[in-house]
């Protein structure tokens, strides 16, 4: 009698037809504009990341979502003043609005739901909304990044006496 045995080697499971091989994303979760303590707006924000190649951007700024109506100043400063002309000359008079108080220009900032509405792309680039939670505990600065934070956040985030938003 003759005994044959024979070993069967598993072979690894291939990829099957539901199964995605794993992508890695570019982004990030930590930047600030002009609705805090940034100096660009938005919209030039979300343009820069999109050309360099990122997948998905969180604007952060300190206690603050871009929501309602902000206006700021632009700086005297000639670099800013630059900025701005070649904001107003690439997005046009039809999307900023601005107006001139005393001599001193004044632009009002897009929401969340504006600057992501223009800087959205399905599939390629992602806007996710985000705050950094910024406060003071005795000598130590406290800042925590929320992102993607759904609206029924705690109101005591907006209480601080320290915020640095302006
Ligand atoms: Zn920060």
């Amino acid at each position: 009698m003759v005994l044959i045995v024979l070993v069967a080697c598993k072979e690894r499971k291939s990829i099957g037809e539901n199964e995605r091989p794993q992508k890695w994303f570019k982004g990030n979760l930590h930047t600030h504009s002009y609705w805090s303590d940034g100096d660009e707006f938005p919209e030039v924000i979300l343009d820069w990341y999109k050309t360099e190649g990122y997948n998905f951007v969180a604007l952060s700024d300190h206690n603050t979502l871009a929501e309602g109506e902000k206006w700021i100043t632009i700086k005297e400063n000639e670099l800013y003043q630059n900025a701005f002309k070649t904001y107003l000359d690439t997005y046009g008079e039809d999307w900023v609005v601005h107006k001139s108080d005393s001599g001193k220009t004044m632009v009002k900032l897009k929401t969340f739901e504006e600057y992501r509405g223009l800087a959205e792309e399905n599939g390629k680039f992602l806007v996710i909304e985000s705050e950094e939670i910024t406060d003071k505990f005795e000598d130590h600065h406290l800042h925590m990044n929320a992102t993607n934070i759904q609206k029924n956040r705690p109101s005591r985030w907006h209480q601080c006496g320290q915020c640095t938003a302006k």
